[in-house]
């Protein structure tokens, strides 16, 4: 045996072994950023609305506050900024759960039109008070999904939660039609639309467009990282098309049921 070749050999194994530790350890240092940008992202949105709780307790405790009608408005913001941090927590919860493959799905033959209007209803009073329009169209003889239906109607009202808060004026469409193996559902609104740099992003969890600009955005960030798992979950798959100040339509795709030969 030729000595040198051995030790080539041995060389050699062991750069490859240097290059699957760095290897493990550039993943270790990405996780521990992801954990890290996590952690930070929890705390910005749990400070936010806490910080304005205790601003507003604060001055109530030393009794600056004298006019009952003023106090009243403080109670009433803080109202609304307790329900934010269990929406918050909810959401999180929801996702963790989600992500972690700790969810069951309940799966029967579903009829989206059945759920759609059902969601339509729920919004129509809200949607009637800002002056938007809210439609549903489904093809005639649309097949069934094979689905959770209480999930199937929180991903549709994520979406058109979303289609409400972001449009000011004309109108939100819900849409069902066939597409091949899968039922395409759509929510289509004419609000402010999404900037093409930003359509990628927005399934990521706790991306909100223009943090600064949209102050009143008192979203979570969440939903729509709760609906792409959701709809995966499903077999499905999901894409958003949009054009700024005019609209944006969110797709979803489910498989249909077969038909029995
Ligand atoms: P949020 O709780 O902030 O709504 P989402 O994950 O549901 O979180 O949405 C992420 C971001 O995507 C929103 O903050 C918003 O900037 C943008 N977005 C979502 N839906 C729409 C829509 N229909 N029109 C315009 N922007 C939208």
């Amino acid at each position: 045996v030729d000595t040198s070749d051995e030790i080539s050999d041995l060389a050699q194994t062991i750069n490859t072994m240097a290059q699957k530790l760095e290897k493990v350890e550039q993943e270790r240092h990405h996780l521990e950023q992801v954990r890290n940008d996590f952690l930070a992202n929890v705390s910005h949105e749990l400070r936010t609305p806490l910080t304005a709780i205790q601003g507003f307790l604060e001055a109530l405790q030393d009794g600056l506050v004298e006019e009952e009608e003023a106090r009243q408005k403080y109670y009433a913001v803080m109202y609304t900024e307790t329900m934010q941090v269990n929406r918050l927590v909810d959401d999180l919860m929801d996702l963790m759960k989600l992500e972690n493959n700790e969810v069951n799905l309940v799966k029967f033959p579903v009829d989206v039109a059945d759920v759609m209007n059902r969601v339509a209803f729920s919004f129509h009073q809200e949607a009637e008070e800002k002056g938007l329009h809210m439609g549903v169209e489904v093809e005639d003889e649309l097949p069934r999904i094979y689905a959770d239906k209480d999930r199937i109607a929180q991903i549709l009202k994520n979406l058109v939660k979303n289609a409400l808060k972001f449009t000011s004026a004309g109108e939100i469409r819900m849409r069902a039609s066939l597409d091949g193996e899968y039922v395409q559902i759509q929510v289509i609104d004419t609000g402010m639309g999404i900037a093409a740099d930003d359509l990628d992003r927005i399934w990521e969890r706790f991306f909100k467009v223009d943090r600064g600009r949209s102050k009143n955005n008192k979203g979570t960030g969440l939903g729509l990282a709760i609906v792409k798992e959701l709809v995966e979950l499903h077999d499905g798959k999901c894409r958003v098309e949009s054009s700024p100040g005019k609209g944006s339509t969110f797709t979803i795709w489910l498989p249909r049921i077969k038909p029995e030969n």
